[in-house]
């Protein structure tokens, strides 16, 4: 049977100080200690339940831990004050200088940037790769390949990684596999297909207001004690902490996460099989049309459906920003970068949030610069958007 991650989340059961229904939050940086001996055991990593310093951790985020960590079914989790946060720190605590890693070509730009130009710095070296090609992750391993990367639905190109098939591979050669599972939070449980760590950008549909950045690595108790080590922990020695009172505004908007994919879900499919009628070159995971639709539907959790993101191609940038102006003019939506918002937010990523990939690399991959992506709204009526969208593709001989 298919996991139900939203029921792990709604069986957790928080009481605050006084019976209250939400925990209370902690407003501490840091905390007493009963006895002298009982501080230096927390240093060493060694004494359950007592706190040391909110940078390690505190009351308010672990509630948040528990929530996204039952939601990916994972034993443990560590929240950031952003996704990059996560990612870079779990990158470190795996890479060391002379380790390789393998990453998919599709990733989002800031993880791809972190790869291509910041860890080479440090030793580390990338191979970057088509994620839904096997042979090519299988020929880029080296002895020293310590992760492979990727993401579940790649940003921009809605590229789908088959999970079982690569954590397989990852497994036979030792390599630990690292997938951020941004785009498709619920529909998706990549530890389930044997995913050591998962990533999510908490900014995005998890927290689902666009009013903060915020970021969890969930995984193994043993890998979440080693980010949080006083002596070579990457989140505790970089210090990407979350604070505790948007712990506890996350994990209030998590509650309702369950309704708000499958409202997105529902309108991005709407979208996508009425753009693809119109002859509109759309990409959606829950097309036929799309490549890895059968490996999409094979890992889903049916009832959250494919996901909020779709794209569509219109073939120059000129047009894109043209429609996209348009768009936001007629309050469609949003001119904006990031996604998961309940008004639906478009951008060009390759002028914006793939800037970082140059033009040649953009090429190769297939990442056109008329290519714009969606985020889909919660929008009530979306036939009533999709007519709206309609007429501003006419406008622009687009139909
Ligand atoms: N992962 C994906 C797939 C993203 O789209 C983003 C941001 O756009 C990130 C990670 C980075 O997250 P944050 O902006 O919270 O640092």
């Amino acid at each position: 049977m298919k996991s139900k991650p939203a029921n792990k989340i709604q069986d957790l059961q928080f009481f605050g100080e006084f019976g209250g229904v939400n925990p209370s939050i902690s407003d501490s940086s840091t905390y007493t200690f009963l006895s002298a001996n009982s501080m230096s055991e927390t240093f060493e990593g060694n004494t359950e339940g007592c706190y040391l310093y909110s940078r390690n951790s505190s009351p308010s985020n672990l509630y948040l831990e528990d929530a996204c960590a039952a939601m990916e079914g994972t034993e443990a989790a560590n929240v950031f004050s952003s996704g990059m946060g996560a990612i870079t720190s779990t990158i470190l605590q795996f890479c060391k200088s002379g380790d390789h890693v393998i990453s998919s070509r599709t990733v989002y730009g800031g993880t791809y940037a972190f790869l291509k130009n910041f860890t080479p710095q440090l030793g580390i070296e990338t191979n970057f790769v088509d994620i839904t090609s096997i042979e090519a992750i299988k020929k880029s391993i080296k002895p020293n390949t310590k992760i492979i990367y990727c993401e579940v639905s790649s940003n921009p190109l809605l590229e789908i990684a088959d999970l079982e098939t690569i954590s397989k591979v990852a497994k036979n050669n030792n390599i630990k596999l690292i997938v951020d599972n941004t785009f498709t939070p619920l529909s998706i449980s990549p530890a389930n297909f044997g995913a050591d760590v998962v990533i999510h950008s908490l900014t995005k549909f998890i927290n689902g207001t666009s009013d903060t950045i915020a970021g969890v690595v969930c995984s193994s108790t043993e890998f979440i004690h080693s980010l949080r080590d006083v002596n070579d922990g990457a989140f505790m020695l970089m210090g990407a902490t979350m604070d505790s009172l948007r712990a506890a505004s996350v994990l209030k908007n998590m509650r309702t996460l369950h309704i708000r994919i499958k409202k997105h879900s529902e309108n991005a499919m709407y979208l996508a099989n009425a753009f693809e009628k119109d002859g509109i070159k759309t990409v959606y995971p829950g097309l036929k049309s799309h490549p890895s639709h059968e490996v999409f539907t094979k890992m889903m959790n049916e009832e959250y459906g494919y996901g909020g993101m779709v794209t569509i191609d219109v073939g120059s940038l000129e047009k894109a920003n043209k429609l996209m102006e348009k768009l936001q003019d007629k309050n469609i939506g949003y001119l904006a970068v990031s996604l998961g918002f309940y008004k639906t937010l478009f951008c060009a990523p390759g002028s914006s949030t793939s800037s970082e990939i140059s033009e040649s690399e953009q090429e190769q991959m297939g990442l056109s610069e008329g290519l714009i992506r969606f985020s889909v709204g919660l929008d009530q009526d979306i036939e009533r958007t999709y007519l709206a969208i309609r007429e501003c593709l006419k406008e622009f001989k687009l139909l």
